[in-house]
């Protein structure tokens, strides 16, 4: 498989730019439809923070909305401001929740803060107290200890009679530590505490499962699923064929296609000394697009692990990644192509359609949400609109 999707209405500055990224937007839908379909009874939202990771808020919003999302989760307030004119009937929840100073941002932007510690509660209480009724969402900790208010405390806070009647949380949350991992005990134990919590707010919406524990089956799915990486086409659950379609697709233009000779060294430190004669292609991307170093073909500290290097696609071939990858370039080793089969101007795939984000993610020694989330500015990004 080639370019699969359709470039006829992409810019003049996308077709010559040095970085692509093509985002196919029907699939992406796709991605969402499948995931509520895996959620059965539950209702599905979309995860979208990270500038919906890296791929664009506003047209991946947009896109989600219209696919039937009513329920958008950001990190921060300014991610749901953003959001808030391409899904306009939805409920944002801010993940990060709120703090003082920034109740304009959630009052005029309609975004719903995750309440998430003892302090905010307290804020909460006291902006309640001065504005009567407003949404807010609870997230509970059940193993994880990062945010959320001890499960004790959550359950003494739902028994207790004399908090103010505007409190009305619209949603109590939690999330798994190692939902990418079935087999872990973790999963059934939080999954207990979080049946506690689901009962103890009876009549409230409970959420428990991202994409990975949507994939543990209907137990874990509560009444709202809150799936991410999968609507992006990247693999949730460890050890599982990724069952997504591929939403992201990064190219780099080869800016140059040169001969070497054995024994000549390449690149930063000449750390890559060539053991025959060579034809290399320099691709116009490195570390400060996201192309992490770690991806590096020799001399990174990773690559004494043993964990092989990078390696990019193009005319049917992978290709690996030779020396050191540098600010803003890139050397493929592309001498067992046939001679004519690539030329300077040319693309080479970085990932996408022909190259899973998360096979490239491990070549790096990282996960694919690192690399989408960290893809930089330079990148000039086609929509492939859905159908
Ligand atoms: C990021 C996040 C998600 C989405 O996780 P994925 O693994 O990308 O599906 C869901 N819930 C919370 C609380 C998150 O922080």
């Amino acid at each position: 498989m080639s370019t699969a999707f359709d470039l006829t209405d992409a810019s003049a500055e996308f077709l010559a730019a040095p970085l692509r990224l093509t985002i196919d937007l029907g699939a992406l839908a796709d991605n969402w439809r499948d995931m509520a379909r895996r959620s059965g009874k539950a209702r599905t939202a979309a995860v979208v923070k990270a500038d919906a990771y890296g791929l664009g808020i506003e047209d991946v919003g947009q896109t989600l909305y219209r696919a039937g999302a009513r329920d958008f989760f950001v990190a921060v307030p300014s991610e749901g401001a953003t959001l808030r004119p391409y899904a306009p009937e939805a409920r944002i929840f801010v993940l990060s929740g709120i703090w003082p100073g920034m109740e304009e941002m959630f009052f005029e932007n309609d975004l719903v803060p995750v309440i998430a510690s003892e302090e905010q509660l307290t804020f909460w209480m006291s902006i309640l107290a001065e504005r009567g009724d407003y949404p807010c969402a609870l997230q509970v900790d059940t193993g994880f200890n990062r945010l959320g208010l001890p499960l004790d405390d959550a359950l003494a806070l739902a028994d207790d009679v004399s908090r103010p009647a505007s409190f009305s949380p619209v949603l109590v949350l939690s999330h798994l530590a190692c939902g990418d991992d079935p087999s872990s005990p973790m999963n059934r134990l939080q999954l207990e505490s979080f049946r506690r919590v689901s009962t103890a707010f009876e009549g409230i919406d409970s959420s428990l499962s991202a994409s990975a524990g949507t994939f543990l089956g209907p137990e874990y799915h509560f009444d709202l699923t809150r799936p991410g990486i999968a609507l992006y086409g990247g693999e949730a659950v460890n050890g599982m064929k990724n069952p997504m379609r591929p939403v992201a697709t990064a190219e780099a233009r080869v800016l140059q296609v040169r001969d070497a000779r054995v024994d000549e060294a390449v690149g930063y430190g000449a750390v890559s000394r060539l053991t025959r004669d060579s034809r290399l292609a320099i691709a116009s991307v490195g570390y400060a697009d996201g192309y992490l170093r770690s991806l590096s073909g020799r001399g990174v500290p990773l690559r004494d692990t043993g964990i092989a290097g990078g390696y990019g696609f193009i005319a049917g071939h992978r290709i690996p990644v030779i020396g050191r990858i540098t600010m803003d370039l890139t050397i493929f080793d592309v001498t067992d192509l046939p001679r004519n089969a690539i030329a300077a101007g040319d693309y080479v795939e970085l990932f996408g359609n022909n190259l899973p984000v998360d096979d490239v993610a491990r070549a790096a020694g990282t996960i694919g949400y690192e690399l989408l989330t960290g893809l930089g500015l330079r990148h000039e990004r086609h929509y492939v609109e859905a159908l």
